[in-house]
């Protein structure tokens, strides 16, 4: 297949680039290379030494004699160079993770909020509308999180996107409906997410793009079959405030004996899923596209849940890490409980990797080698939710 990875830079979309390029798809990569720009605006970098993307593609071909395209492209801005793009690569799939991805930096002021909005929206849009104008059919695979439904529950399973619902009409008959599962967004980021399903809806229905939207858990782990090949190749490993996600927060932070911070009471619940996982999971969706005409198509793209204080306690077991619970910056339920289906991939013969497989090779292989390439200042979250949050946080300093 011919596929355009909008994002391909990024800590999913290089390993996913690398996958599918292996697996015989033939690539182009499109990025702005934004992430790597934000490193330098919050100084901060990879735990590990992420190679640029010239060297990354040049590196790639030498050992598999394999081509990875590349385009730089700001897909939120630069609409005709997008388009263009997709007219003349004619691709039979686009793959998008091409948006602001992190939580906390959308919170850190108005500006980093505005930016997600405008960056995320823009990026989906602008991709749907060239689609149209190309008049191509083209299957989206979009990067979604689990976020979008909110994490409390009444103690349902979260279904996969969609939720059977019973409406009382006037004459006091019940109609069955199915819907999709109420928003409930927890940040900026989030809040754009939301709307791109929205948008994703609307595209389906007006013009019968084909679209899969994967509600993706928290990722955890660096590396894959593809990116160990060779250290030109390595994966992005983020451990800072804004940008490292938990349970690599907690690895890193084991490695150089840091302590294993928790916000809040860590009774909030996650769902995760390991990068390896990331990569398989994504293959599957571009070979099971939706029929032309078939609604959107949306897959919890998680293989396991746990409470953040679990999660530390079991990196601590690892590692003798000490624990230290800190104000949490953020504006969210101190305890929940979070069940979630995720039949559709286990029924394509998805075999997650576990914690419990992988978690102390991470330590060991990638946080513990890099250890002395971290900045320790870059570990606290300064992103506040809210002016109550940050009051908190000051308080208890
Ligand atoms: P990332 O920031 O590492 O990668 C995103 C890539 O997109 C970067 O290389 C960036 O330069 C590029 N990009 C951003 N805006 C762009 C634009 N306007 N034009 C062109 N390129 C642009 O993030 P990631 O962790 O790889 O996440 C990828 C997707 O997966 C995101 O949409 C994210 O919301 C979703 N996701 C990630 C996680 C996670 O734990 N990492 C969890 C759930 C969902």
């Amino acid at each position: 297949m011919k596929v355009i990875i909008l994002g391909g830079d990024g800590f999913c979309g290089w390993p996913t680039s690398l996958h599918l390029s292996a697996a015989g798809h033939e690539i182009l990569i499109i990025d702005n290379l934004s992430r790597r720009n934000i490193d330098n605006e919050l100084e901060a970098s990879s735990l590990t030494p992420i190679r640029p993307m010239g060297e990354r593609i040049e590196t790639w071909h030498k050992l598999t004699g394999r081509e990875l395209r590349f385009l730089n492209i700001d897909v939120s801005r630069h609409y005709h160079r997008l388009l263009t793009a997709i007219i003349q690569y004619k691709p039979d799939a686009v793959i998008h993770f091409a948006e602001q991805r992190a939580a906390p930096y959308s919170m850190k002021s108005s500006w980093h909020k505005r930016y997600t909005i405008s960056n995320n929206i823009n990026a989906t849009h602008n991709l749907l509308a060239a689609i149209v104008e190309a008049n191509l059919d083209i299957h989206v695979v979009h990067l979604g999180t689990m976020g979008v439904y909110g994490y409390g529950t009444v103690g349902m399973k979260i279904p996969e996107g969609y939720l059977n619902v019973k409406l009382e009409a006037e004459n006091g008959n019940l109609y069955e409906q199915e819907i999709l599962y109420p928003a409930n967004p927890g940040s900026v980021y989030h809040l754009t997410k939301t709307q791109d399903q929205l948008i994703f809806g609307y595209y389906n229905k007006n013009d019968q793009i084909r679209i899969t939207d994967l509600h993706q858990g928290i990722v955890w782990g660096t590396q894959t079959e593809e990116t160990r090949i060779h250290e030109s190749l390595i994966n992005r490993f983020d451990y800072d405030g804004d940008y490292g996600t938990v349970l690599n927060r907690f690895l890193m932070q084991a490695a150089i004996g840091y302590p294993l911070t928790i916000h809040g009471t860590g009774g909030q619940t996650r769902a995760f899923i390991n990068i390896q996982d990331t990569v398989r999971c994504i293959k599957i969706a571009l070979e099971n596209p939706p029929m032309l005409g078939e609604r959107v198509k949306i897959y919890n793209q998680m293989t396991e849940t746990h409470r953040i204080r679990d999660l530390a306690n079991v990196v601590a077991s690892l590692s003798n890490a000490k624990i230290q619970y800190i104000p949490n910056p953020r504006n969210e339920d101190d305890e929940n409980n979070l069940y979630v289906k995720n039949d559709q991939f286990l029924s394509h013969g998805l075999k997650p990797v576990t914690l419990a497989d992988g978690l102390l090779e991470e330590i060991v292989d990638i946080a513990k080698r890099y250890s002395s390439r971290c900045n320790i200042d870059k570990i606290p979250c300064v992103s506040y939710w809210n002016k109550e949050c940050q009051k908190n946080s000051k308080l208890q300093n």
